[in-house]
């Protein structure tokens, strides 16, 4: 794969977010960077490197649809864009998409017992939807496709980190594009999404996420390009290190349920100022583990009064 690698910067506590430029049969962009000034002048300078220029890009791929990946779509007026059909949703932003986003997050939240205050500055955090590109998809990409213009270069599904999240693997060279699965330095926060079909139930985002990890082990890749920091080549031992961890951090929110039994109580326990600063991500990270904790027989859960329970089982 004929792959040159452009950072651009994020107004988000990650840092700076990488996009990919890959010369096949085609000229793709993979992922697009958040919507700000900076980053837009950022990737046109990137591009230019790479002796280019913005008019040549043929069509952009999108790992997945948050909007440190997904903005500059809006940069490509020409170009195809290619994406998980759920990134459609977060382009085009219906009055009907948005306002179901909203009831979904207001139940979520509401049986986390997260209380009527911190729930309405919650959903008010809108500054994040204006980051999004706005271009519709021209292509929907499904799992085991190949990426057109690129013969070898397939995709797969890998949901957990967001519910459109796709890794781009070339078998023959071992290499990958892997957006966020599996990042250098942090772990990737399983974040509460809607269901893809924006209907039934919350998709339990860290039981996603590891079984994603387990595919990416079991997939023989050399170097993983990943959405922030270095490229990861030990990519064995990191996923090993990864879902050990998690373990560990699932066995210490099992201690605090002794004490503390819902999603809201048992985020301020394990994450104390944080939860003010971040709740959105705390709250994710909370309810991910209690997933893993349901699912794997440590603890059971009920509803009462509209509020979910977490007991030692
Ligand atoms: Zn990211």
């Amino acid at each position: 794969m004929n792959i040159h690698k452009i950072v651009l910067p994020t107004p988000y506590a990650i840092g700076d977010v990488n996009v990919f430029l890959v010369k096949g049969d085609a000229l793709t962009l993979f992922d697009a960077g958040p919507k700000t000034e900076e980053a837009y002048v950022a990737l046109q300078r990137g591009i230019r490197e790479a002796g280019y220029d913005m008019q040549d890009i043929e069509q952009v791929v999108l790992t997945h649809h948050h909007p440190d990946h997904a903005g500059w779509v809006d940069a490509f007026p020409k170009a195809d864009v290619l994406g998980h059909r759920y990134v459609d949703y977060w382009m085009r932003q219906t009055a009907d998409f948005l306002q179901y986003r909203e009831s979904f997050y207001r139940r979520e939240l509401e049986q986390e017992n997260v209380p009527q205050g911190d729930i309405a500055r919650i959903l008010d955090a809108r500054g994040e939807l204006e980051l999004f590109g706005t271009r519709p998809l021209t292509q929907f990409i499904n799992d085991g496709d190949e990426v057109p213009g690129h013969p070898g270069l397939i995709a797969h599904e890998t949901l957990g980190h967001a519910q459109s999240h796709f890794m781009f693997v070339e078998e023959h060279t071992g290499q990958a594009i892997g957006g966020d699965l599996l990042l250098e330095k942090v772990a990737s926060n399983p974040l509460v999404e809607p269901p893809v079909d924006l209907q039934g139930d919350r998709p339990k985002s860290l039981l996603q996420y590891n079984a994603s990890l387990k595919k990416l082990q079991q997939m023989n890749i050399a170097t993983l390009y990943t959405g922030h920091g270095e490229a990861v080549t030990e990519i064995n031992s990191l996923v090993t290190a990864r879902l050990a961890r998690q373990h560990e951090r699932a066995m210490y929110v099992l201690q605090l349920m002794a004490e503390h039994h819902n999603v809201y109580d048992l985020t301020k326990a394990l994450f104390g100022k944080t939860y003010a600063k971040q709740p959105g991500l705390t709250l994710s990270e909370t309810l991910g583990q209690l997933d893993y904790l349901v699912e794997e027989g440590y603890a059971r859960s009920e509803m009462q009064n509209g509020v979910q329970i977490y007991m030692q089982a």
